[in-house]
């Protein structure tokens, strides 16, 4: 297994920046690729494989114990493994949580989970930073009053505009709500400090499919009569996240990573990682006349990098030169445009150090 991981390393001649579905470890993919034909000597492939089988049963309890003891999850929480993304958590939270939300809006993401939460249930803004072109997160005495708000959501990593928060912000005492999905497991986070933790799989966890659900049960309020049940996280608790046939693939694969984690010896080791990675790469930004990166310095991600270069039209040039030498992906998001490098869990620090590179030469030559 050793041996083809090196070779599968030995052949990757790209680093994939996208944002996700994101980058997988490559030893991670050699071994689901060696074990594909055949799982556990059962003789049947993981892509075809039952979900009560005793196997599957054995690899749940594997993966919430890892996941437990990963990001040191209080006994009392439960782990929900769900289907629908965690644009349909921006849904099924407000369902849950009393449907009257206040949110910290902070970027695209944070928008779409007020927006959803509208839909569904009440919500109020308790500080919206579109003016600021969300560059930043707010201080805590520009926040409106939580207007008999049934809890408080905010989302850690604003994937687009690459703003994130690097503590838990206050609530007190108002149920806090968390989309985590472009930063779970990149660093420690204080668990018991939230009501719900939500995040889905594709950046940091594995690939598509599933979405993590950890949350307090005794928070929970009982859902509108219509919410159907497969959007009821009681129901969902009591089938053992089984309410219907979930993404086996994907589990599996959550369970694989989650096993990586470990391997690499936790997440605060990861945290470590992630963040000499990020400065890596602020610091060519930083010492640079040519490229702009316009989020506050006290609240820039270190999952997810955007910048520009001060004539748009070389965006385009960077972009096909950086393709061309194997940096994959750099574009920024569809609604924003410009250049973001996603380095999630799985970049490795030659791939930043390639990518700061080629930033510096970038530069020398056109700038
Ligand atoms: N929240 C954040 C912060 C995200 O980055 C994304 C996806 N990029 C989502 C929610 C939506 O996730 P999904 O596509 O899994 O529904």
């Amino acid at each position: 297994m050793v041996a083809e991981a090196a070779q599968l390393s030995s052949t990757r001649r790209v680093y994939h920046f996208g944002a996700g579905p994101a980058m997988l470890p490559p030893e991670v993919i050699a071994e689901i690729r060696a074990e594909l034909p055949d799982y556990a000597g059962t003789g049947i492939s993981m892509l075809e494989f039952g979900h009560r089988t005793p196997e599957f049963r054995a690899l749940m309890r594997e993966a919430d114990n890892d996941l437990r003891e990963l990001m040191g999850i209080p006994p009392n929480y439960a782990v929900l493994f769900l289907h629908g993304g965690a644009a349909l958590q921006f849904a099924m939270a407000p369902l849950n949580f009393g449907g009257c939300g206040a949110y910290l809006v902070t970027g695209q993401w944070s928008a779409k989970a007020l927006h959803e939460a509208e839909r569904v249930a009440q919500a109020q803004t308790v500080w919206d930073g579109i003016e600021s072109g969300y560059t930043r997160l707010p201080a805590r005495n520009e926040w409106l009053p939580l207007q008999n708000a049934t809890y408080l959501h905010y989302t850690v990593n604003e994937t687009i505009a690459g703003v994130e928060f690097h503590a838990t912000p206050e609530s007190n005492g108002v149920p806090l709500l968390a989309d985590m999905t472009s930063m779970v497991m990149s660093r420690p986070v204080e668990v018991s400090k939230h009501a719900l933790i939500y995040a889905s799989a594709q950046k940091n966890l594995g690939i598509a499919g599933i979405t993590l659900a950890i949350l307090d049960p005794a928070a929970l309020r009982t859902p509108p009569r219509s919410t159907p049940s497969l959007l009821d996280y009681r129901y969902c608790l009591e089938a053992e996240s089984l309410p219907n046939t979930p993404p086996v693939f994907a589990w599996y694969v959550l369970a694989k990573m989650l096993k990586w984690v470990k391997l690499q010896g936790g997440v605060q080791e990861l945290a470590e990682r992630n963040r000499r990675k990020a400065e890596v790469l602020y610091s060519v930004l930083d010492s640079s006349g040519f490229y702009v990166s316009k989020v506050e310095k006290s609240c820039r991600s270190r999952m997810n990098v955007p910048f520009r270069t001060h004539t748009p039209s070389l965006e385009t040039v960077f972009l096909q030169q950086a393709e061309a030498a194997g940096l994959k992906n750099l574009a920024g998001h569809r609604t924003s445009g410009g250049i973001r490098a996603s380095i999630y869990n799985a970049m490795p620090e030659t791939g930043v150090a390639a990518l700061a590179e080629f930033m510096r030469d970038f530069e020398r030559r056109h700038g």
